[in-house]
């Protein structure tokens, strides 16, 4: 495993209320060069929060992303979906915030999940407009972080680190990295998500 030192959060840059799937965003990725793509081998990201606050993996974790350029190799990208916000009738958008409370929750638990498993702090986690001159992922990160996150993350900490603890000696290792996540976090730790 390579080594991790940032989180990075993105936005996939589309209509507020349209879902995204990550098999669409590896799509898009994997367009070649030729054709005006990126031309990238799988998906950019690691992971792919959608309107429900489902979370879908993409590349695995061992695998450099392709996300944040020069950011990359020591990172993790997580993707919301959404990020413009339609202001009139003539359909004209600008940047927003535009996640939902579902996928504010599933932001929240992703990155607790990350900074326990790869011993990471508050600090380390960054939006991608800090790296490159994009709106992405069209929230201050920072801000958030500091008000809402890390007093969110210091009051559950302990239990989380329990839920990781139970989950490598039930020997659910496996789901616990992959898909389930959320349900079997919630199943051992009676997560109870901020209201
Ligand atoms: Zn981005």
């Amino acid at each position: 495993m390579r080594k991790i030192t940032e989180i990075i959060i993105h936005c996939s840059d589309t209509q507020e209320g349209r879902d995204v799937t990550a098999d669409e965003i590896r799509t898009w990725h994997m367009v070649p060069k030729e054709k005006g793509g990126p031309g990238f081998r799988d998906i950019g990201y690691h992971e792919v929060i959608r309107l429900d606050g489902t979370v879908e993996h993409g590349r695995p974790y061992a695998d450099v992303g392709a996300h944040c350029e020069g950011h990359n190799t020591n990172s993790i990208g997580i993707c919301y979906i959404g990020g413009r916000k339609i202001i009139d009738n003539e359909g004209n958008w600008q940047w927003a915030d535009t996640r939902t409370k579902a996928q504010t929750d599933s932001l929240r638990r992703q990155l607790a999940w990350h900074l326990l498993k790869w011993k990471l702090t508050p600090a380390c986690i960054h939006g991608h407009r800090e790296y490159a001159n994009k709106a992405c992922p069209c929230f201050d990160v920072k801000q958030w972080v500091e008000e809402d996150f890390a007093p969110w993350f210091e009051a559950n900490k302990e239990g989380l680190a329990r839920a990781m603890a139970a989950a490598v000696a039930m020997n659910i290792v496996e789901e616990y990295f992959g898909l389930p996540y959320n349900s079997i976090l919630d199943f051992i730790h009676g997560f109870k998500k901020k209201e």
